[in-house]
C-alpha cells in the first residue's frame, strides 16, 4: 500500500511540503486540505491588489490544474475540526476522515478581533486572506474617511491601501511610534513623516474604545482611548495574529502559543509536524525557539518538512534560516532582517531624513536589524548572522555607512 501524506492548510508552507513530498514520493497519496476556497496564491501580493494597483491573475501562484497534474487531492472549502493522533485521522467538518501515515499542520493564524464595541460592524475589517482583499479594495474605494489600528507590519499595509485609495486616514498606534519594538524614535519619524504624505496622520499613545454605526450596521465613526471621535467610513484592523490550533485539542500536540516543533519541525506527537506562521520552531542560529510571521521562513520550513516526512531518521536536515520581510509602500525601500526585536544589545545610526539603520545582537552576535532608505548592505548583515560570528564589540565599523566586512576584526577559525 502506498504511503499517505496529509498537509492542512495551502499557504505557501503547506503547499511547498507538498511539493516537496511529491518530488521525493512519487507513488505516495498526498493530499493538501484548506478552509479557503482558492488554490495558494501570494499572500504578500494582496495588499497591492487592495491598493488598486494589481489586478487579480498575477495574485494567484497555483491554479487547481497544478495539483492535479502533480497527482496532489487538493481539498478545497475544507474545514479541519480535529486529529486523532492515535488512530492517526484527520477530521474534517464536512468532507469526512483523512487517514495519514505522516501529518503536516500548516494552518498559520487568522487576525485578532478588537474586544471592543461593534468591532463585527460592517466596513471594520481584518486582513489575511485575498477574499479580506477583495472586500477591502471595495470597500477602501467608496469610502473618504479611515481609521487604521494596530502599528505593524501588517497594520502599515492597511494604512498605505487608504494611502493610495485617498481615504483620509487616521492610524491609530498605542505606543508613542510605529513598530516600537523594533524601531527607536528617530527610525519611526521616517515612516510617520512618510504616511503624512500620503495623507495618513499618525495619532500616537491613544487606542480604540469602540466604534460607532448607522441604522445599517456600517461603521460610521471610530472612539479612540480618550472617545474622541474620527469619521471612518473605512477601519483596517490588525492587532496581531491567533493561532490556528484549536482543532489540535486532545491529539496531544504541544503548543505554546503556537505549534512546537524542534530544528526538524517535528511536533512532540509521532509523525506529525508543523511549518509556517503556526510554529514556535527552535532555532538553530539563536540557540532558542523562536516564530517568525515571513513568507520567505514559510516557505522554506514547509520545504524542510517535506524532506523530513520523506527521509530517514539519520538523513533529517535542519531549518536554518536568515529571514527578511520588506516593506515597499514608500519612496524609500525598508526591511527587517532576521530578529530585530530580540536581543541584549543594539546599535542603530540615523544618516539622512529617510536613511536609518538599526543593529541588534544577542550574546555579542548579530541576530538581526532594520534597514530603512539604503538596504544595499542586507546580504554583508545577514552573513554574519549566519556565520554567528561575534561582532558586537565593533559597532562603528558595522554602522558605517559604506559597511565593508573586511574592515571587521574576526577571531581566525572564524
Ligand atoms: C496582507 C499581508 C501582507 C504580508 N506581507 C508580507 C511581506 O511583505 N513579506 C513577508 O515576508 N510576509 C508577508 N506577510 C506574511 C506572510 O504572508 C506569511 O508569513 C505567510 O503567508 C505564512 O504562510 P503559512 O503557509 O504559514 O500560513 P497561511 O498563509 O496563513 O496559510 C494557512 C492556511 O491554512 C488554512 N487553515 C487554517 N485553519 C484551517 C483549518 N482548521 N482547516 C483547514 N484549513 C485551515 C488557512 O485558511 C490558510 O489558507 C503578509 C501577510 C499578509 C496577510
Amino acid at each position: 500500500m502506498s504511503e499517505s501524506y496529509v498537509i492542512i492548510g495551502d499557504g505557501i508552507a503547506g503547499s511547498s511540503a507538498a511539493e516537496t513530498i511529491r518530488e521525493a514520493k512519487p507513488d505516495a497519496d498526498v493530499a493538501v486540505i484548506t478552509d479557503e476556497g482558492e488554490a495558494l496564491y501570494n499572500r504578500i501580493l494582496i495588499k497591492e491588489f487592495a491598493k488598486g494597483k494589481l489586478p487579480e491573475a498575477p495574485i494567484s501562484i497555483h491554479e487547481e490544474d497544478w495539483y492535479a497534474e502533480r497527482d496532489i487531492d487538493l481539498e478545497l472549502n475544507t474545514f479541519v475540526t480535529h486529529i486523532d493522533a492515535d488512530a492517526h485521522e484527520v477530521h474534517t467538518h464536512e468532507s469526512g476522515t483523512f487517514e495519514y501515515d505522516k501529518l503536516l499542520i500548516a494552518t498559520g493564524g487568522t487576525p485578532t478581533q478588537l474586544p471592543v464595541d461593534n468591532s463585527d460592524a460592517d466596513g471594520i475589517h481584518h486582513f489575511w486572506t485575498f477574499q479580506d482583499a477583495r472586500k477591502i479594495a471595495e470597500n477602501a474605494e467608496q469610502a473618504d474617511t479611515g481609521v487604521v489600528i494596530g502599528a505593524g507590519l501588517l497594520g502599515i499595509d492597511l494604512a498605505a491601501i487608504c494611502g493610495e485609495q485617498d481615504v483620509d486616514a487616521h492610524y491609530i498606534m498605542r505606543g508613542n511610534r510605529w513598530w516600537r519594538y523594533g524601531l527607536s524614535l528617530d527610525g519611526a519619524e521616517i515612516i510617520h513623516d512618510a504616511l503624512e504624505e500620503k495623507g495618513v496622520t499618525p495619532v500616537l499613545e491613544s487606542g480604540v474604545n469602540g466604534f460607532k454605526t448607522d441604522d445599517d450596521g456600517n461603521v460610521v465613526a471610530t472612539l479612540d482611548a480618550e472617545d474622541n471621535e474620527y469619521e471612518s467610513e473605512f477601519v483596517g484592523v490588525a492587532i496581531g495574529l491567533n493561532f490556528n490550533t484549536e482543532y489540535l485539542q486532545g491529539s496531544g500536540v504541544k503548543t505554546d502559543n503556537g505549534v512546537v516543533v524542534d530544528q526538524y519541525m517535528q511536533t512532540n506527537v509521532e509523525d506529525i509536524y508543523a511549518a509556517g506562521d503556526i510554529t514556535r520552531y527552535y532555532d538553530v542560529i539563536l540557540d532558542e525557539y523562536a516564530q517568525n510571521g515571513s513568507w520567505g521562513s514559510a516557505k522554506q520550513q514547509g520545504a524542510v518538512a517535506g524532506k523530513n516526512m520523506v527521509a530517514d531518521d539519520d538523513e533529517k536536515e535542519e531549518f536554518r534560516w536568515v529571514s527578511s520581510y520588506s516593506i515597499t509602500h514608500f519612496d524609500f525601500p525598508f526591511l527587517s532582517f532576521g530578529f530585530p526585536t530580540l536581543g541584549d544589545d543594539e546599535c542603530e545610526a540615523k544618516y539622512s531624513d529617510t536613511e536609518w539603520r538599526r543593529l541588534s545582537f544577542k550574546d555579542g552576535k548579530l541576530i538581526g536589524g532594520v534597514l530603512i532608505g539604503d538596504i544595499a548592505p542586507q546580504g554583508k548583515y545577514k552573513d554574519l548572522i549566519r556565520n554567528e560570528v561575534e561582532v558586537a564589540d565593533q559597532k562603528d565599523i558595522l554602522l558605517e555607512k559604506e559597511f565593508d566586512p573586511d574592515k571587521l576584526a574576526l577571531p581566525q577559525e572564524q
